[in-house]
């Protein structure tokens, strides 16, 4: 189950509630996470002991990292990635969203952690897939990995052209229940989308939390693409994502 952490007003999923690891996703309370020292300071103020932010360069790929520090930087970006893995404690990972989908992944038993960016065109490319076998490339079993899907644009304000749902049937031969025809327009919902792709790389449906408000809609608590970037461009900002081991 996913809640909103009152102190903090930061979302956090109890599948991931556990000593070793501080995770969230964060609302426009935290302000903007395209600055990096909105993050640095929200971690701070919540009391996360880290010795690095990480954070994808995020170019709406599939590209996946495993990160291991080499240097004593406070922050570094990975380029030309939308996906971070790491195990290494205090190595704070993180990705910046308004109406894609941020995923946080662990296996508590290996320490292995990631996160990763979901646009349409990572999910099409099946970035959740890809960091699932990162992961276990680095020890971590498949059975035991925990998926935590976060706040993005839901089903109900995702309209997609006929190319797009045609170009999503070509990859996976099915719409995977994702699609649904709403006022003559096909509407994608990509979190569903990223649940099945998850269930098809082996994760245990028990093991994938999944958050239930859309980022367009919920105009309090998120920061929206698609709703504000063209028309409120003033208004508009991104929300974060983070995980790390304790
Ligand atoms: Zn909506």
């Amino acid at each position: 189950m996913i809640y909103l952490n009152s102190l903090n007003r930061t979302f956090v999923s109890s599948k991931l509630d556990d000593v070793s690891l501080s995770s969230g996703f964060t609302t426009k309370d935290a302000g903007d996470g395209r600055n990096i020292e909105t993050i640095l300071s929200n971690l701070r103020i919540n009391q996360i002991i880290f010795k690095k932010l990480v954070v994808a360069e995020q170019i709406h790929s599939a590209n996946v990292e495993y990160y291991e520090s080499h240097d004593n930087q406070i922050v570094e970006v990975v380029p030309e990635t939308d996906g971070v893995v790491t195990s290494e404690k205090g190595v704070v990972i993180a990705v910046r969203t308004a109406d894609c989908i941020p995923i946080l992944y662990a296996d508590k038993s290996s320490g292995i952690i990631a996160i990763s960016h979901n646009g349409w065109r990572g999910t099409l490319k099946k970035i959740s897939a890809r960091i699932v076998d990162e992961m276990t490339g680095h020890g971590a079993k498949r059975e035991e990995i925990v998926a935590v899907i976060g706040p993005g644009v839901g089903l109900c304000c995702y309209d997609v052209d006929e190319e797009r749902y045609y170009t999503f049937m070509e990859e996976f031969e099915s719409d995977l229940g994702a699609f649904t025809m709403r006022g003559g327009r096909r509407h994608l919902n990509l979190a569903k989308m990223n649940y099945e792709i998850l269930k098809l790389a082996g994760i245990k449906t028990e093991h994938i939390d999944f958050f239930p408000f859309c980022t367009s809609c919920d105009k309090d608590k998120f920061y929206s693409y698609r709703r504000d970037h063209k028309k409120h461009p003033e208004k508009f900002g991104e929300m974060f994502s983070y995980i790390v081991r304790n």
